[in-house]
């Protein structure tokens, strides 16, 4: 005999959703726990489940007859085909009102796609984005839910209750409508791979610049850590640095140097590519990792091409590490802004009203991109809900001055040593160009014009476009 009082399902077992799961049920929540792999069910049973109220269901139909209605039920499967395919089963056996939530890495058109579809049979579908990894899922990750808002009051106390908190208040709150969960998650993935990119940069100029010892690296890390830096990427680079191998060695150096990818940081540069909005740092730092895994043509490429003759920074080595900590700061500062920039772009294009306040404040504990400065932007569209950029808001406005000469220097000095820091770099461009009111695109204008007859609008005749013969031929 069943009795229905599952406050939720989960269908799901590897290490997200047996995590989420304890979570729940830490709060107080009674769970139905179902996998494709039944005999994961059994297993997880009678191991990481047992003592708790979790129930265990053998098949999708005993997973719903548990459940109290409106009935919940949340995947974390792998994105893709496995989504559309519980869907497509479980669909049957719900009715109106009930409430599918899909909390794995999904392409946020697909979430669009299954909300549509799902709005027509009176089922509420949810897309969220949940980060922090395995650790996060167990004791609090971030959670971006978005979709049919209708279903969001009778998940939000569950969702609230197991996310992580910062200042008391919960990461998670609502994100907007369709895949607007997912898109706001796969932003955050990439801005994640600028943040690492910009470490890895950050890193390589002290480890090679200035030779610096992996102890010393270890120091300036720690110290980053008590500043405005202060991070959980940068508190993990720390203790990395100073993880020494059983002989004594750094084990980081150890480690073949071809970055993976799930393809997360590439969704946010096509995304950026295809709203016309320039996330160079994200774009910079998918290619970086597309450059690294070019390994074995690397090390062939480096026995036939020079570099500079001068490799290390013979200045004021302490100076220069301060002056590294402001070029990541501030291009950091450009990431955040950019990224921004195509969450609003996104928003306008496609009809979502997106709180950019709350969104700060989702990323602000619980993911792996959590960190102190995500409350000053958090304070700054609280400040003015309706900010058009970051980079124009008064506290980053002074950072970024403050932070500027420092900025140009590393980046010239790289560039002379022939260290590599596309991300600073690009984050500077970024910068240069944002602040200026004239940029070279009238000579692309006349260019196309010239080649195209594309014609080119006047400056002191706004939306007049007139074509020249540049050539006077006829
Ligand atoms: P995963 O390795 O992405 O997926 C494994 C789960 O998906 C298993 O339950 C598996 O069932 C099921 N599955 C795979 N193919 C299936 C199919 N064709 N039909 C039905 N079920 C299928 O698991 P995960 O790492 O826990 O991640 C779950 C989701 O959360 C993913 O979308 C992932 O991208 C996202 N995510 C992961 C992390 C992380 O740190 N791992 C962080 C944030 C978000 P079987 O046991 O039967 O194979």
């Amino acid at each position: 005999r069943t009795s229905c009082r599952g406050d939720i399902a989960l269908i799901g077992l590897a290490v997200m959703g047996q995590n989420i799961i304890l979570n729940m049920n830490d709060h107080g929540y009674t769970v139905v726990a179902f996998n494709r792999t039944v005999s994961k069910v059994e297993e997880f049973m009678a191991n990481e489940a047992k003592g708790t109220n979790i129930i265990g269901a053998t098949s999708l139909e005993h997973m719903v007859s548990l459940l109290k209605k409106p009935r919940r039920v949340m995947m974390l499967v792998k994105a893709g085909a496995a989504v559309d395919a519980f869907i497509e089963s479980v669909i049957p056996l719900l009715e109106s009102g009930d409430i599918i939530i899909d909390g794995g890495n999904s392409e946020y058109r697909d979430t669009i796609r299954r909300h549509k579809s799902l709005k027509e049979k009176g089922i509420h579908y949810l897309g969220c984005g949940v980060s922090g990894g395995e650790e996060g899922a167990r004791y609090g990750p971030s959670i971006m839910p978005g979709g049919a808002e209708e279903g969001w009051p009778s998940v939000k106390p569950i969702f609230q209750a197991i996310s992580a908190k910062a200042g008391g208040e919960p990461c998670c709150d609502w994100v907007g409508p369709e895949g607007a969960g997912h898109f706001v998650k796969m932003v955050h993935n990439g801005i994640e791979y600028g943040d690492m990119q910009l470490i890895c940069e950050a890193y390589q100029v002290m480890k090679d610049g200035l030779g610096m010892s992996h102890k010393e690296m270890a120091e300036v890390f720690d110290d980053w850590n008590k500043s405005e830096l202060e991070s959980f990427l940068i508190e993990i680079t720390r203790d990395i640095m100073q993880y020494t191998d059983s002989d004594g060695s750094p084990l980081v150096e150890k480690i073949r140097d071809s970055a993976g990818q799930k393809g997360t940081g590439k969704w946010t540069a096509i995304s950026s590519l295809e709203y016309g909005v320039p996330v160079t740092l994200i774009g910079e730092a998918v290619f970086a990792r597309c450059l690294s895994s070019l390994k074995d043509e690397r090390v062939e490429a480096s026995k036939q091409l020079q570099g500079p003759s001068q490799t290390k920074y013979d200045g004021d080595r302490k100076q220069f590490v301060a002056d590294i900590k402001m070029a990541l700061y501030a291009s950091k500062i450009v990431s955040y802004a950019q990224g921004f920039m195509l969450m609003r772009e996104t928003a306008k294009e496609l009809g979502w009203k997106l709180n950019f306040g709350s969104i700060a404040l989702m990323w602000r504990g619980g993911c792996i991109i959590r960190s102190v400065f995500l409350g000053n932007i958090k304070q700054a569209y609280e400040k003015n809900p309706e900010l058009s950029n970051l980079l124009l808001d008064d506290f980053f406005k002074k950072e970024v001055q403050r932070c500027q000469d420092s900025w140009r220097k590393v980046v010239s000095q790289a560039v002379l040593m022939g260290i590599p820091t596309p991300a600073f770099s690009t984050a500077l461009a970024f910068f240069d160009g944002y602040r200026s009111a004239r940029v070279p695109a009238n000579l692309i204008q006349a260019q196309r014009d010239y080649f195209g007859a594309h014609t080119y609008e006047l400056l002191d005749a706004p939306g007049k476009f007139v074509h020249t013969n540049w050539t006077g031929r006829g």
